[in-house]
């Protein structure tokens, strides 16, 4: 379906990937997620799983290093990301977050771009194109969720809350011990880890480091596939680290840098979860059009009843405001030195919980039809749900959202006045 973008400046390239970027989310992953959104966790990950089929033809699309900057990436412009990302999470947000967390170890290996990190990491995923090289982002532990994502609150730094990853420096090398949990995504399937983990546990959650570990090194173990109800295509797993060594220069943070390159990685990331969210509303948005034109009640199809058009409307209105904001806060926090994680959290909070209100909305509309596994909808609504609480639960941003506002607010009203 050809909607109207309100930006009447895109150009001919913007609008030719996010055509691309389309076909390929509608002939290649709808179907895919469809098929592995009803096989266990194990079997979505066999070697004749689709979404091997799928991973192959993203990473040969390119769009695996969608997010690596120049010059490793595909040199798109920050609005180009959002719109084809909004485009792949309308095929399916379980499998765009795969792709997506694919780069990560290499992104992350950007901010210390170091000859053997470009030769080793950075090159050879960015010239893969048979996804055998994936990455995946270690935060979450088992007992610590939203404790590893609010940045500059006061929980953050409190000195009783310590992280069960580690790593200690030996000679030239780093030790790691311990486990990242079950949620991440990509987690038994990757080959590389984005490890977020504790350098100094008198520091709290904020004495941490950001590492690039090769997970074929001894030492590395990972636990069986997560089995969830939304975002089935999406693999996740715990991964546990025994002595595991990496090179000095594999640490590409430290504990002076943790928290700010942590908000940094999150500003973008939570802005993103808002178009990803986006684009799971569209999605729920449109089968709905598409079902109300079709579906006759009281003698007229359901569109023709005011209390519908007015529903469709209001589903409409939540997408076109999610896209705004999620874009806004996109451009605006990518590569800004000095992010403001609040808008990104903004985006984040409107985005998904548009993609779930939608959805509820559109399973009444759908009535019956709604709750079947023949119709799109249900799926969305599981995959929506997963998205409150992926990338730090909405609560929690908000908690920490609103200490960021009240501590920022003479910056961001100095910044803004006239
Ligand atoms: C689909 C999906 C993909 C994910 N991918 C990844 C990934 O790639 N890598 C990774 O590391 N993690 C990943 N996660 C994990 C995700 O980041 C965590 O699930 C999230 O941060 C919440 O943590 P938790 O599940 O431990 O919940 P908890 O932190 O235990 O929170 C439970 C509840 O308590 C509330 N709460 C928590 N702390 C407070 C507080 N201080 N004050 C008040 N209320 C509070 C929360 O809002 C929530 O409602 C993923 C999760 C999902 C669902």
């Amino acid at each position: 379906m050809d909607f109207l973008d309100l930006n009447r400046n895109l150009s001919e390239d913007d609008i030719a990937l996010k055509k691309g970027a389309h076909k390929f989310a509608k002939e290649v992953m709808r179907p895919i997620a469809k098929e592995l959104d009803e096989m266990s966790p194990r079997e979505v990950i066999a070697p004749e799983s689709p979404f091997w089929d799928f991973m192959r033809k993203g990473y040969e699309l390119g769009y695996h290093k969608i997010l690596m900057p120049p010059p490793f990436g595909l040199d798109l412009t920050p609005l180009q990301q959002t719109i084809v990302m909004e485009e792949l999470a309308w095929g399916s947000a379980g499998l765009t977050v795969a792709l997506t967390v694919s780069c990560f170890h290499a992104f992350l290996g950007c901010l210390n771009p170091e000859e053997d990190i470009v030769k080793n990491i950075i090159t050879p995923f960015c010239d893969c194109t048979d996804a055998s090289i994936i990455g995946c982002w270690g935060l979450t532990e088992p007992d610590h969720g939203s404790d590893t994502v609010m940045t500059h609150h006061p929980l953050f730094h409190d000195p009783s809350i310590k992280a069960q990853c580690r790593a200690a420096l030996e000679g030239d090398e780093w030790v790691i011990n311990g486990q990242k949990a079950s949620w991440v995504s990509c987690g038994t399937i990757a080959s590389h880890c984005a490890l977020f983990c504790s350098l100094d546990n008198s520091m709290g959650m904020a004495g941490g480091g950001i590492a690039i570990v090769p997970l074929d090194l001894p030492g590395v173990s990972k636990g069986e596939p997560l089995n969830k109800i939304g975002q089935r295509d999406l693999n996740q797993g715990e991964i546990f680290f025994d002595n595991v060594r990496i090179p000095k220069s594999y640490m590409l943070i430290g504990t002076d840098l943790y928290e700010n390159m942590l908000e940094l990685t999150l500003s973008m990331t939570t802005a993103l979860m808002g178009v990803f969210g986006t684009a799971c509303a569209r999605a729920a948005f449109e089968e709905s059009l598409e079902y109300a034109k079709e579906r006759v009640q009281g003698g007229k199809p359901l569109i023709e009843h005011p209390n519908i058009k007015m529903k469709l409307f209001r589903m409409f209105q939540q997408v076109e405001v999610s896209r705004q904001i999620s874009r806004a806060a996109y451009l605006y926090n990518k590569d800004n030195e000095v992010p403001a994680e609040e808008y990104s959290i903004v985006a984040k909070l409107q985005g998904t919980q548009a993609a779930f209100d939608v959805c509820c909305e559109a399973i009444m509309l759908f009535g019956g039809n709604g709750l079947s596994k023949e119709y799109l909808i249900e799926k969305l609504f599981r995959d929506a749900k997963a998205m409150l609480i992926e990338d730090g639960s909405n609560e929690s941003l908000a908690i920490a959202g609103g200490h960021k506002l009240i501590q920022h607010y003479p910056r961001i009203s100095g910044q803004h006045s006239i």
